[in-house]
């Protein structure tokens, strides 16, 4: 018999409730408590706790304290961590599992060890090279990181026929060089996930979320070379605190569910998803054949998100913790196909 340990359920390959054997689910849903010391800027944070959870309560007790969160909402930190932890902050502050400094685990004898009884070894071991290894992490203790306020969101939608293909192009050539502080990804659909319902795009959405004001923007101007652009950001820009806008953002992704904490769920959605490091930029060939892939009958619900590496991430040693995607990759891509029901019926866990 085996053991699946589950916190938000949200793995990609439903590693924490599926099984070719028989199995027990450990089901940490319950255990999440976040206790947040802003004197300190330390947090200790439950397995069970939801991502946009730990925003929402940091944002609670401080407009310039953060940390290093997904933007989607609903994920397990128990999770999240284990693979390291990618966020909107990573150019700056790293991976979430960077910014681990205590853990407590249960180990195979059921003895709950922290990081001084564990070992550094354990401890290392737990830190971003995926989850149920080594035993049930119960709650870390992590450093919050400081971040000014107000900063500065924003979503701009292009399609092909607005010249998205090399709006995209020249993207990749900048986004891991930008300041650290200001943090653009691409999110490229057949489907309009904009807030305009006017808007009506033919393929490409090109989202962007960045972390600081003015200046910053006025540095990507020359390089985009779209005054056109620059404007629209400008407007399209709206001054909130950090923690929030990680609310923000997931509150546009959830059709506003984001914005009441007690009724977050997990949105009933089946999909397949993936993950690569691009380490070549892509040509404008490439790009073309990307495009093309949405068109295919399979590919309608598609997405692909390109999300920038570098900054902090290229001067972490691969073997800081368990997490080697540093230095040379240029972003990180998640591609998901959302379809509408399961395929087959999966084995029920006890
Ligand atoms: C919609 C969506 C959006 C995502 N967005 C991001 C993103 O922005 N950034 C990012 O980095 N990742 C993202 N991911 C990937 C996500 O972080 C990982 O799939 C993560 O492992 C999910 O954690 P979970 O606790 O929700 O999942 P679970 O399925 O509960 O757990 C995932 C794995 O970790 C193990 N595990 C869980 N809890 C523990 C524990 N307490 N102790 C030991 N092992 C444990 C499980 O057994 C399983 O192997 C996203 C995934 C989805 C589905």
């Amino acid at each position: 018999m085996q053991i699946r340990v589950r916190s938000g359920g949200h793995d990609y390959d439903g590693l924490s409730y599926v099984s070719e054997v028989l199995f027990v689910i450990v089901d940490l849903k319950n255990l999440r408590s976040i206790t947040i010391n802003a004197e300190s800027n330390i947090a200790w944070v439950e397995s069970g706790t939801l991502t946009g959870e730990l925003y929402y309560r940091i944002a609670e007790k401080s407009k310039t304290l953060a940390f290093p969160t997904s933007v989607c909402p609903t994920i397990g930190v128990g999770g999240y961590f284990s693979g390291g932890g990618n966020s909107a902050l990573l150019q700056k502050y790293d991976l979430a599992a960077d910014n681990v400094i205590d853990a407590r685990i249960i180990d195979v004898n059921g003895n709950i060890l922290d990081r001084k009884s564990m070992g550094e070894d354990l401890f290392w071991a737990n830190g971003g090279g995926g989850g149920a290894s080594f035993g049930v992490i119960l709650p870390r203790k992590v450093k919050l990181v400081i971040v000014p306020y107000p900063v500065t969101i924003f979503t701009l939608d292009r399609t092909l026929e607005q010249n998205a293909t090399n709006l995209v192009h020249k993207w990749q050539y900048i986004a891991h060089k930008f300041p650290q502080e200001l943090f653009i990804r691409v999110l490229d659909s057949n489907i309009c996930v904009c807030s305009d319902p006017d808007f009506d795009p033919s393929l490409v959405v090109f989202r962007a979320r960045v972390g600081n004001l003015s200046k910053p923007l006025i540095r990507i101007k020359p390089e985009l070379g779209l005054p056109e652009l620059y404007r629209k950001l400008i407007l399209s820009c709206f001054a909130t605190s950090l923690s929030m806008s990680g609310v923000k953002s997931s509150y546009t992704a959830y059709g506003g569910r984001a914005a009441r904490l007690e009724i977050w769920g997990v949105p009933m959605l089946y999909f397949k998803a993936k993950s690569d490091y691009v380490k070549e930029l892509i040509l404008v060939t490439g790009w073309k054949k990307i495009w093309k892939k949405f068109y295919e009958e399979e590919a309608k619900t598609a997405q692909m998100i390109f999300s920038p590496y570098g900054g902090k991430m290229d001067e972490i040693s691969k073997s800081s913790i368990p997490f080697p995607h540093r230095v040379g990759n240029i972003t990180k891509s998640n591609t998901w196909c959302i379809g509408k029901k399961k395929e087959k019926k999966l084995p029920k866990g006890i």
